[in-house]
């Protein structure tokens, strides 16, 4: 278990009383979550759920619902998973303790969750009692040339709202059993991922809410929460305004916002990047220090948008940017509330903070 010890742990203290910007992790397993707070994280601010999907005990349930033919087959295997989803949102809510958790729902590039190997179609066949070249004709059918930009995200809760109902569920079922069991209410926000239009919160959020209230009813307790978007396409910068409307925080997903906005995809950029680097083309690599000249803008004006449409309106940022210090230095001259930063990053991101925090002060 890491600890902050001597003068380190001092110097911690000291940065804490200097800065603003609150510093949260990104987290989906109770041990992330554990060395998170060890390491003074204040909050979850991005639970990546997709990571709960590829658990070796329940990805042939993913399957077999990715795979099934029409609703009655995703909720069977829905059904399956529910149970699986509210144990793990209940761990994560005992060690937050009352902190804010913000979970995003399913955001998968679809290709990751489906089968390959002929092994894996027959463990789904076999477990769902489906033939298996039904399987593998849907699992052609789901094929994306360019998953990135494919049936990712919101889209995918926009074309089966069933899934992000089950994880809704999952997380009011659990956030109150820990409000009754510790006395600590939970406090989630839910957030949507990959939103380009408002049209898409507003179908998503009302998926979530129907979820709580019948939650609710079924428990005869209500909990607090929110529902926000991730900030993470160009579109979504540029409608931020009518975004706000509906959307209760936004958190910049600035590692698809990069790729997005410099149309450079985020998994082969290392190839060419570093030459552009060497020939100062970018001061240093785009997906490891914000692009504060394009990205940035955009982020501004995001930022913008949405507190002139929902004034004091939650801001943050969940990219890999979010424990990087120059990025850090920016989301404070920007205002936003917190960065999420990977586990081992909350400690450099409070000393970035605190210094921002005081450059600002000049
Ligand atoms: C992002 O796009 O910046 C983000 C945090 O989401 P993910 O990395 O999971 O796509
Ligand atoms: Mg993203």
């Amino acid at each position: 278990q890491p600890e902050l010890s001597g003068d380190f742990a001092a110097l911690m203290v000291w940065a804490d009383g200097v800065r603003r910007l609150k510093v949260r992790a990104n987290a989906e397993t109770p041990l992330d979550a554990k060395v998170a707070r060890e390491f003074g994280a204040e909050g979850i601010g991005l639970c990546r759920t997709e990571h709960m999907f590829f658990d070796a005990q329940r990805i042939t349930d993913v399957r077999q619902m990715i795979l099934a033919e029409d609703e009655a087959g995703r909720r069977t295997a829905l059904d399956k998973l529910l149970p699986e989803q509210r144990s793990d949102f209940v761990q994560l809510f005992e060690v937050m303790a009352g902190l804010p958790v913000t979970i995003r729902l399913l955001d998968p590039p679809l290709h990751e969750f489906l089968p390959h190997e002929e092994a894996e179609f027959a463990e789904v066949a076999r477990s769902a009692g489906i033939d298996i070249e039904v399987l593998k004709r849907r699992a052609a059918e789901l094929h994306e040339f360019n998953p990135m930009l494919g049936h990712r995200g919101c889209r995918l809760g926009v074309t089966y709202p069933e899934i992000y109902e089950m994880q809704a569920r999952a997380i009011f079922e659990a956030a109150i059993e820990v409000a009754v069991k510790s006395g600590a209410a939970p406090i989630p926000e839910v957030m949507i991922p990959l939103v380009g239009t408002a049209r898409e919160l507003e179908l998503m959020k009302a998926v979530v809410d129907k979820a709580a209230e019948a939650v609710f009813a079924d428990k005869g307790q209500r909990i607090e929460y929110l529902v926000g978007t991730m900030i993470e396409l160009p579109r979504a910068c540029l409608m931020a305004g009518e975004i706000a409307e509906i959307g209760e925080f936004f958190s910049f997903g600035t590692n698809d916002l990069t790729q997005t906005t410099l149309g450079v995809s985020r998994d082969d950029a290392a190839r060419f990047l570093t030459t552009y680097v060497e020939r100062g083309i970018y001061a240093r690599d785009p997906f490891v220090s914000l692009d504060v000249e394009g990205v940035g803008q955009l982020i501004g004006m995001a930022a913008e948008r949405g507190r002139a449409a929902r004034p004091g309106i939650k801001l943050g940022i969940c990219g890999e940017h979010g424990g990087d210090p120059a990025s850090i230095a920016f989301c404070e001259a920007t205002g936003l509330d917190y960065v999420s930063a990977s586990p081992y990053r909350v400690p450099i991101a409070r000393l970035a903070a605190a210094q921002a925090a005081l450059a600002k002060q000049g």
